[in-house]
């Protein structure tokens, strides 16, 4: 095998089956310098992990060096070439290490017969966590390639030792919390944030003022510390399990979202204690609660907010390992039966519990809108609610929750929750006969394309069986949104090739990165802007931040190679902006010739028309660009000055308003005269009430969310070109807004 395979390694599969096997951090930290340097034929391989209060590097575990060296030696940050790539947060290649005037020699560790060096640093955003480096005792030995790998490797190592730093820090804290009392009322009116119906209890997550966990009254008294054990193993199993379920369903947003509770697992002052306390005599479910609920209060009462939302993860571990010792009847990490009440959630928190079933989530205000498009793309609803009606609500309470009116019922009545499960039967009953045509025609026989936008992996199974022509918009900030670090180019690659294969030869549009507004990273927290809409957002963050838009670029590049794929920038604003941005594809495409890999030469590049600029600009932008798409989600809140999230001015907020579809049938007709391919991709393109507009101004490929296919394509099916040409034309003619409504409200009835 040449040291070329190492990009094999990068996958998330592999990464997450040596985590599998090891027993703890430094196990699994160990393994990694295992087959890091079996796949790089390198000598050395090791890994420092850098502590913030000390700001000091600690080599944690090598293969090459002296095993004595682990734990032993340190370095300041800064210091020798490998303090050096984690104080500048940049890969450090050098032919000859020694010969750098950073190099560092350190006595008693055999380092001495090493040339070759190459070191990367581990980050999460701009947060250090470590350095993954590697040596060789041939000069040169190490490559770009190499280099690649080892940063695509040291991003997912961040998230395991992100978790595990959180576990250590456990055990420095503590204080108790008290849990809440509550009232019961029937009905309350939430926000709908994603749709559908779901019944269950309520199971309380409230992140760092959560009650405790509780032992039932009724566990056999005679187990023993061999059941523990027992259910300690199969604990382990059950969330390996789900880990790999998570990867296969949602492979783009599932990396090791069960490393914490595995790493809990696996901590030997959490098992060892409770083992200890059962020997001593007290009862396991008894030992069980008591451990875990001193962790619950230093969770609880550590003042690092991540820290704290690892409270659920403890009680959930709790009640698994306590099903485990019981044999109780429960489908063990399931959540099936249960609405999640929560204060917020983190994405990967929804991630986790929708693959552990939940039913739905009800959260509180102040969520960010990601959590509800999860939610949309996995099909659970989710209402959010005012921290006043969090307190109506009591643990295990019967809920049933109407995600698309946003009502929840407490104590439902027989009544009621015969009427949903009516509901839920009839619509089971839609969606299984959806008989959906191939092609999408007018009811005179124009063909119109009909092709899906896609949020998460999950929703391309979506756009298969709804039968759409293509991807019209891959919306790709999502894994982005969801890792504690910015993704390599090497899990972007992984993530976009699954789109572009289960395509086959449809088209498939990516959109570059459009982080900022309410989108926000997490782990890239640079200073909190006033007004986030008009700040770095989309493609202003990526030409600010080239090497990681070019990370994007080439992944997204190399995933279309063979296909029939395109690159889409979001929120241009001048053709400066893409001409800058074309610039940089260009230079991947250049570097990707460089470094012989295969990509999509002929790759489409285009623009969403989603600012007033834009719509101005659009002559000179259709002379540059391959096809545009309009984003009118965005068009109109920036055209109307109208928050898209903000509930206040939500009646502001008008697809109809006849500057909006002015605007859009410009771009439609500039696009057309410069027979140039043109496409809408906003929410308005699955409003059945706008649709005969649409083809009216000559839009004939709508991409809209795949659920609502079949919907908008029986629409279509009902207007002749002719008619949505009058309906057109006579929109456009009116000044204002009451006579596009009345106009509107006439043709629908
Ligand atoms: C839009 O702005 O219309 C669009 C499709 O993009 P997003 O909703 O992701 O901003
Ligand atoms: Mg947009």
């Amino acid at each position: 095998m040449g040291k070329g395979t190492v990009n094999m390694i990068c996958d998330v599969a592999e990464m997450t089956a040596l985590f599998e096997k090891s027993s703890n951090l430094d196990d699994f930290l160990q393994s990694v310098v295992g087959v890091v340097a079996w796949h790089m034929k390198a000598a050395v391989c090791s890994i420092l992990i850098y502590d913030e209060e000390t700001r000091i590097l600690t080599l944690r575990a090598t293969q090459g060096l002296s095993p004595k060296a682990v734990g032993q030696v340190k370095l300041r940050l800064g210091e020798g070439l490998t303090g050096l790539a984690l104080k500048e947060l940049r890969p450090i290649r050098e032919a000859s290490g020694a010969k750098n005037p950073h190099f560092l020699h350190i006595k008693g560790i055999k380092e001495e017969r090493y040339q070759a060096f190459l070191a990367v640093p581990i980050r999460r955003g701009l947060t250090r966590v470590g350095v993954l480096m590697v040596e060789d005792t041939q000069a040169d030995y190490f490559d770009e390639k190499d280099e690649q790998a080892l940063k695509a490797i040291a991003a997912q190592l961040a998230t395991v030792i992100e978790n595990a730093n959180l576990l250590m820090t456990l055990h420095r804290h503590e204080k108790a919390v008290k849990p809440k009392v509550k009232l019961l009322p029937k009905m309350i009116k939430g926000r709908a944030a994603s749709g559908g119906l779901a019944t269950g209890r309520a199971t309380f997550m409230f992140s760092g003022r959560d009650g405790m966990f509780q032992a039932p009254a009724d566990v056999p008294e005679n187990l023993t510390a061999d059941d523990f054990d027992r259910a300690l193993q199969m604990a382990e199993q059950q969330l390996k399990d789900l880990q790999r379920e998570a990867d296969e369903e949602l492979a783009d947003v599932a990396q090791l979202i069960f490393s914490a509770h595995l790493l809990i697992l696996a901590d030997e002052e959490f098992s060892g204690e409770i083992r200890r306390r059962i020997k001593t005599g007290t009862p396991p479910a008894e030992a069980l609660a008591a451990v875990v609920n001193h962790y619950v209060e230093i969770f609880s009462a550590s003042s690092n907010s991540r820290l704290q939302e690892k409270v659920h993860d403890l009680k959930d571990l709790g009640h698994r390992l306590l099903e485990n010792l019981t044999g109780g009847e429960r489908e063990h990490g399931d959540y099936s039966g249960q609405i999640i009440v929560a204060d917020t959630l983190m994405p990967s928190d929804v991630l986790k519990l929708a693959t552990e079933k939940a039913e739905g989530f009800i959260v509180q205000g102040g969520v960010t809108s990601h959590n509800a498009i999860i939610c949309r793309s996995l099909q659970k609803p989710m209402v959010m609610v005012d921290p006043q009606q969090m307190e109506l609500f009591s643990e295990s309470c019967e809920l049933l929750m109407d995600g698309d009116q946003g009502s929840i019922y407490i104590q439902p009545s027989k009544e009621v929750l015969k009427e949903y499960v009516e509901h839920r039967r009839s619509a089971e009953a839609l969606e299984a006969a959806l008989p959906i045509n191939e092609q999408t025609c007018t009811a005179d026989g124009v063909r119109v394309q009909l092709f899906a936008n896609i949020n998460l992996l999950s929703d391309l199974k979506v756009a298969l069986t709804s039968r759409a022509e293509g991807v019209g918009l891959y919306r790709s900030e999502f894994p982005f949104i969801i890792r504690n670090a910015f993704p390599s180019e090497e899990e972007q690659y992984q993530v976009y090739i699954r789109i572009a294969e289960a395509m086959g030869d449809r088209e498939v549009t990516f959109r570059t990165l459009d982080i900022g507004g309410d989108k926000i990273l997490a782990y890239h927290s640079e200073v909190e802007e006033a007004n986030p809409f008009l700040g770095l957002r989309a493609i202003r963050f990526s030409l600010m931040h080239k090497d990681i838009f070019a990370d994007q670029l080439r992944a997204l590049l190399r995933a279309g190679a063979g296909r029939n794929t395109r690159i889409m920038f979001p929120l241009i604003a001048s053709l400066d902006d893409f001409l800058e941005a074309r610039d940089v594809l260009y230079s991947c495409m250049r570097e990707l010739d460089k470094r012989e890999l295969p990509y999509n030469r002929d790759t489409k590049i285009g623009v969403m028309v989603e600012l007033p600029s834009a719509v101005e600009m659009i002559e000179d932008l259709a002379h540059e660009v391959d096809f545009m798409s309009i984003g009118t989600n965005d068009l109109i809140q920036y055209m109307l000055a109208v928050d898209r999230t903000n509930e206040m001015v939500s009646k502001l907020y008008l697809s109809h308003h006849p500057a909006i579809l002015r605007a859009i049938e410009k771009v439609a007709s500039v696009a057309r005269k410069h027979r140039k391919d043109v496409s809408i991709c906003g929410d308005i393109a699955k409003d059945p009430k706008m649709i005969p507009f649409l083809l009216g101004v000559g839009l004939t490929k709508l991409s809209l969310p795949p659920r609502r296919i079949y919907e908008i394509q029986q629409a279509i099916g009902h207007i002749s070109m002719e008619h949505a040409v009058y309906v057109a034309r006579k929109m456009l003619g009116f000044s204002r807004i009451s006579e596009v409504e009345a106009f509107l409200e006439e043709a629908t009835q």
